[in-house]
């Protein structure tokens, strides 16, 4: 099948290059000419913009970092659906606010487009495994239509509602990633400032109710100091800000959430937004004068 593939960052590289490796045919849009490079070396056919994309396959999938970049490449001068003809399917892959969602499978519906959002959980090592978790909202035949090209990016594609709801299941895994790399950095801390060895400690409590694939992937790259995303602190800013938007229009409380988003907030004031999110422990150390 010949799919459009936008927005080739740390998960699309990835993401697309699976889609290759299935026997799809690709053509590939960055607004960053150099994003493209690697894919195209992969056998991707290169396009000049998201409209040219979208003229050239009736299936587009994106995968940009937040609301306005995808009302950029889809809405926008250029974008998809100035390219997209009745019938087509986009496959927005980004996390971004259920409302901006919802807005974007409105306007592709006013052109006969159909869309589904369908983010993501599990991060660059399951891009590249092919093994993400998918969570999708919009029409159900439409999931089912492209069940089978999904399934090539993910471990699991499971339908969760109305257009907006794979972003709204989205920004729930966000808050318990968020919230667990904390609460594994406080514990973390408190351990180290006591003097017991944090490797002892990942060592006895990994396999028991403690343990998390959370922990499983972020203590190792704390202990190895080893911050390089894997998924930024600004993307994580940009998920914590839209769940709380979110939370005061539906009246959810997220007290945990405001709690590490303004950790985040001064992370990133630290010059640390371009960090792995496990690198909310620098935000205990810092406090603490001393590294775990
Ligand atoms: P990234 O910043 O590495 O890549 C995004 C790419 O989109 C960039 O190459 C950028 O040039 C391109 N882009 C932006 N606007 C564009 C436009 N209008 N047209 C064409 N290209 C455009 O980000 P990423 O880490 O790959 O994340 C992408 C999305 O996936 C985000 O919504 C993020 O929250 C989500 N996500 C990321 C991870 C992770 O671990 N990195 C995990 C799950 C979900």
């Amino acid at each position: 099948m010949k799919i459009g593939f936008i927005g080739l960052g740390i998960m699309g590289t990835p993401m697309a290059k699976n889609l290759l490796g299935a026997g799809h045919e690709l053509v590939v849009y960055d607004r960053s000419e150099e994003k493209m490079g690697e894919v195209v070396k992969a056998g991707a056919r290169g396009a000049a913009s998201s409209r040219e994309v979208a003229e050239k396959c009736r299936l587009v999938i994106t995968m940009v970092p937040n609301s306005p970049h995808v009302k950029a490449a889809v809405l926008g001068k250029d974008g998809v659906l100035e390219g997209a003809k009745a019938g087509d399917i986009l496959i927005d892959m980004s996390s971004i606010a259920p409302l901006a969602s919802q807005e974007v499978y409105k306007a592709c519906r006013e052109k006969g487009v159909r869309m589904i959002d369908a983010p993501v959980s599990g991060g660059e090592p399951k891009a590249i495994d092919g093994t993400l978790s998918i969570m999708v909202g919009g029409d159900r035949e439409t999931f089912d239509e492209v069940y089978d090209v999904l399934m090539v990016m993910g471990g699991s594609a499971v339908y969760c509602g109305d257009s907006g709801a794979g972003n709204m299941t989205k920004l729930a895994n966000q808050i318990i990633v968020a919230v667990n790399i904390a609460a594994v950095s406080e514990a973390f801390m408190l351990a180290s400032k006591a003097g017991v060895d944090p490797e002892k400690v990942f060592d006895a409590i990994r396999g028991g109710l403690a343990g998390s694939t959370v922990m499983e992937a972020k203590v190792p790259k704390i202990l190895g100091r080893d911050f390089s995303p894997g998924f930024r602190i600004d993307l994580h800013i940009k998920d914590l800000n839209n769940a709380i938007e979110t939370g005061h229009g539906v009246g959810a409380p997220l007290f945990l959430t405001t709690q590490v988003q303004e950790m985040l907030e001064r992370l990133h004031f630290d010059g640390c937004g371009s960090d792995d999110h496990s690198a909310i422990v620098k935000y205990y150390e810092k406090l603490c004068g001393s590294e775990i």
